[in-house]
């Protein structure tokens, strides 16, 4: 028989070097397997790295972790050094600053009992919403509702709960020393210090079956195509075709990049800071109904220098949540930018005045320049479903934005769904073979 003898052959293809793909990938070396990672785009790192963008070099998503980041990569053999830094919620008449310190009595001791009783989180935040003054419910409720807000304008209490069963730590919150893309290329080192292979400009194409091991097809940007041979499949690729139909969008985020001069001084201590309007509620109905908000709630944060050097020009980037499908015309893009810029110049004085560049990325630039979205989970499946990291119909395990199992959007999600599937699949492997040589022994032809 002709076989596609072509490529090598690999005990795993992971699928995307991404934070997921490459924590899977060094798992699965310290397990004793030979790896091969696939990456469509010339470097990786996903979301989590940095781009240039018209000479301005920004981290194009993820930028802050929580604490349990240490332990993560601990486990995972990769070294790499995290500083502390804080979360700053400004309200109109009051500033909120995570990790949580006595500054704060007045909302400390309910805030801290959330923290502390994630079985009480419904009914807590219920209580706050309704029973207390307004003002003081925004402040109680805008740390859960920025981060942990769904299509359906409430906090998705699962996931808040998921935060604090898991004790991420997003409350103590860390910054890796250079930015995601140097803990990116430490995991990277750690992996090919293995004897891990990355192959970069490899976008993965499907598999069909020859004998029980799976032929992977990939092509580069030329069109040209390899095969690889392997039993077992981990991918990272967006998998929300996998979701009921009845699935509610989320929402993407659209991105403004400031390039400062050298004058301009961002708090030392604070990674980020998020701008809350005095109505979260009414924003997240807004945004969620399609409405673009006058009094958007929006986040900025200082890009961290690969360079320590004092004058190195500091590059902030502001995220606000976009409505759905929203198109961004002239008008938008200015009601974005001025409000961008008023209330940031309140709250970081001669903020205007030192900006040397700025540009606007809204969610359909993000995706052509990258080739992925700025959201990470675009649809939020009911409550009732749940997406297993093992697909046994496709004999493929999936991780980080391809399963989100509990819909989590960040970095310790997608670890840890890394985690969980590389413990399944050493688990597994023995099954998954025998399922395969009952399914296939006809050898019949099938592709992904
Ligand atoms: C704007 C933004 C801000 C964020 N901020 C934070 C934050 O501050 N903190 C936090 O914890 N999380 C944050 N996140 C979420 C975080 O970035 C993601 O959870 C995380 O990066 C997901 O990692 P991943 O490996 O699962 O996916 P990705 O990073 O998306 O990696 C998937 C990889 O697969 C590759 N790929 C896709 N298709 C193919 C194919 N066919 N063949 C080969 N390769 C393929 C892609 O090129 C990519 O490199 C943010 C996300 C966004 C969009």
């Amino acid at each position: 028989m002709q076989r596609h003898w072509g490529g090598a052959q690999y005990d795993a293809i992971v699928v995307g070097a991404g934070l997921s793909g490459l924590a899977a990938a060094i798992r699965l070396r310290q397990q004793g397997k030979s790896v091969l990672v696939l990456e469509k785009t010339d470097q990786p790192g996903g979301r989590a790295r940095k781009v240039s963008f018209d000479t301005l070099e920004f981290e194009v998503g993820c930028n802050q972790l929580g604490k349990s980041i240490h332990a993560m990569m601990d486990e995972l053999g990769v070294r790499h050094d995290f500083i502390p830094k804080k979360n700053r919620f400004v309200f109109s008449n009051k500033i909120l600053e995570f990790p949580l310190t006595t500054d704060s009595p007045d909302t400390l001791p309910e805030l801290s009992d959330l923290f502390s009783n994630p079985e009480n989180l419904d009914k807590t935040l219920e209580e706050l919403t309704y029973n207390l003054q307004p003002t003081r419910a925004n402040v109680l409720r805008a740390p859960f509702a920025y981060f942990l807000m769904r299509p359906s304008e409430k906090i998705d209490f699962q996931l808040a709960r998921n935060f604090l069963i898991n004790d991420y730590g997003y409350e103590d919150p860390r910054i890796p020393a250079g930015g995601m893309s140097a803990l990116i290329d430490s995991m990277v080192k750690a992996f090919q210090s293995l004897g891990g292979v990355i192959q970069c400009d490899a976008s993965y194409e499907g598999f069909y079956l020859e004998d029980n091991l799976k032929m992977v097809m990939s092509k580069n940007k030329h069109g040209q195509s390899s095969v690889s041979h392997t039993h077992c499949i981990v991918s990272s690729v967006d998998g929300w075709n996998r979701y009921p139909g009845n699935a509610e969008r989320s929402l993407a985020i659209g991105s403004m990049l400031f390039e400062m001069n050298a004058d301009f001084h961002y708090p030392e201590d604070v990674h980020t800071i998020v701008f809350v309007p005095d109505d979260i509620d009414a924003w997240l109905r807004a945004v969620h109904q399609g409405i673009l908000d006058d009094q958007f709630a929006f986040h900025c944060f200082i890009n961290q220098p690969l360079s320590t050097e004092s004058n190195t020009p500091c590059k902030i980037s502001a995220y606000l949540f976009m409505p759905h499908n929203h198109e961004c015309n002239q008008s938008d893009r200015e009601k974005i930018e001025a409000r961008m810029i008023s209330v940031m110049n309140q709250h970081l004085p001669g903020f205007q005045a030192s900006i040397v560049k700025q540009h606007f990325f809204p969610p359909d630039a993000y995706l052509q320049s990258l080739g992925f979205e700025s959201v990470v989970v675009p649809r939020i499946p009911p409550k009732e479903f749940s997406l297993s990291c093992y697909d046994a119909e496709q004999d493929i395990y999936y991780i980080g934005n391809a399963v989100n199992a509990e819909h989590e959007q960040h970095i310790e999600g997608a670890l840890l769904s890394a985690k969980k599937a590389v413990d399944l699949i050493i688990n597994n492997t023995f099954v998954c073979k025998l399922k395969l040589n009952e399914v296939f022994s006809d050898g019949k032809y099938r592709q992904y």
